[in-house]
């Protein structure tokens, strides 16, 4: 292990899981060689989803999001590997489906800004409170 090894907290979200593209997914993070350290499949109620998306809930589009994340089951993973917040990242595309690169995760299986597949934390401080709060048990 060296020294740039990070946790990132990724969602397969409901969208995927409904259109079968858990393996898809999944493959694409296995081929990067990223690490999968936990995984659950998890259906989430609102109270959760607005802590897990506490910057985002007074945001115009957050009801419509909140509906979409509770909507059916999701696949929760903590994903590790060399610099992996960034490389998840790169791996998922750009927010809005349309403008996400082809060959990006978003870029490939989304048309659209909400229902885009995957999430990500952003940045150290977010995977750790997002991995907190979705893995409480994992130590670190
Ligand atoms: P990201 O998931 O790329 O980090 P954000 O943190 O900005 O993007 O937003 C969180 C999630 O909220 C997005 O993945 C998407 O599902 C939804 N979202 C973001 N912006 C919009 C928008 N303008 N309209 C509808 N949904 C949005
Ligand atoms: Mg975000």
């Amino acid at each position: 292990m060296t020294a740039d090894v990070e946790q990132t907290l990724v969602l397969i979200k409901p969208d995927a899981v409904a259109r079968g593209l858990v393996g898809a997914v999944l493959s694409r993070y296995e081929a990067k060689r990223l690490a999968i350290v936990a995984m659950e499949l998890r259906t989430i109620d609102g109270e959760f989803a607005d802590r897990h998306y506490a910057e985002h809930v007074e945001q115009p589009w957050y009801p419509p999001l909140r509906e979409f994340v509770t909507s059916g089951p999701l696949v929760a993973l903590v994903l590790a590997g060399s610099r992996a917040i960034e490389a998840v990242r790169a791996l998922n595309g750009a927010t809005d489906g349309v403008k996400a690169a082809p060959g990006s995760l978003r870029g490939d299986f989304a048309l659209s800004n909400r229902e885009n597949i995957v999430h990500a934390s952003d940045s150290p401080e977010s995977a750790a409170r997002e991995i907190a709060l979705w893995f409480p048990g994992l130590t670190r």
